[in-house]
């Protein structure tokens, strides 16, 4: 593994938010980006997202990226493996609480809801816990001619952890992102020990923290490939992305 540096941070504020690429660009067929992860880095240390070909849910925690794969495990990404979406942040806690009672996904989703001062901003969130269950999924990677994303979804392997400790990062973004990002939350898991993970689906959790904090600083970096310039972006895919965040 190569070392990295970290130097262009201060050129960023905290949670900054960094958006390598868009949904509808995703859901058109562009599996392949000319990111590395090597500049996704320099503008995050905390992130979601997914590699070329989509080999795997991406996840990067602590400033370490993984991506997990359909057989549920984590594998670290070399520097420069490429990514067609992403999107980053340096966090930084504004504000957290403790979980001490078991507490399912949609209460906790409730419960955030309720602490949030207005659905109009970005706010990155980590949950840092003990499950009782967490369900997540992965897509298998793809090779070409690559398959429709709504066929090839149908192939993702869900996964079902219990009693297990781990991070749950991610996003809650407001409607208004739909044609660029995920709207409302979106999260991947990888456990404690960094072996397995995820894009978050459900889970109980038994005990833990919950940080969040407030971004209005939002950036997106569009794709630079003759692919990207080519398709026809002209309708929104969210309804299509509604659909495949679920399953
Ligand atoms: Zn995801």
């Amino acid at each position: 593994m190569m070392k990295r540096k970290y130097g262009l941070r201060k050129l960023f504020k905290p949670n900054t938010i960094f958006h390598f690429s868009t949904s509808d660009a995703l859901l058109s067929n562009v599996f392949e980006g000319n990111t590395t992860i090597k500049e996704i880095l320099k503008h995050g240390d905390f992130g979601i997202g997914t590699m070329n070909c989509l080999d795997g849910e991406m996840i990067i925690v602590d400033g370490k990226p993984y991506t997990v794969r359909t057989d549920g495990k984590a594998y670290e990404v070399d520097d420069l493996e490429r990514s067609p979406i992403s999107v980053v942040t340096h966090f930084k806690k504004d504000y957290s609480f403790n979980i001490c009672t078991p507490i399912k996904y949609s209460q906790l989703i409730e419960k955030i809801n309720s602490l949030l001062s207005t659905q109009n901003i970005f706010y990155p969130i980590k949950i840092i816990g003990e499950f009782k269950y967490i369900t997540t999924r992965s897509i298998a990677k793809q090779s070409k001619p690559f398959k429709l994303i709504e066929d090839l979804i149908k192939d993702a392997v869900k996964f079902n952890f219990t009693n297990i400790q781990g991070t749950v990062l991610g996003f809650k973004s407001p409607s208004f992102i739909e044609r660029i990002g995920v709207p409302g939350y979106h999260f991947h898991f990888i456990d404690k020990e960094r072996k397995v993970g995820g894009h978050l689906l459900d889970f109980e959790m038994v005990t833990g923290r919950i940080e969040y904090a407030i971004a209005r600083d939002f950036h997106v970096k569009l794709e630079d490939s003759e692919i990207y310039d080519n398709i026809d972006l002209s309708e929104s895919k969210n309804d299509l992305l509604q659909k495949i965040e679920k399953l």
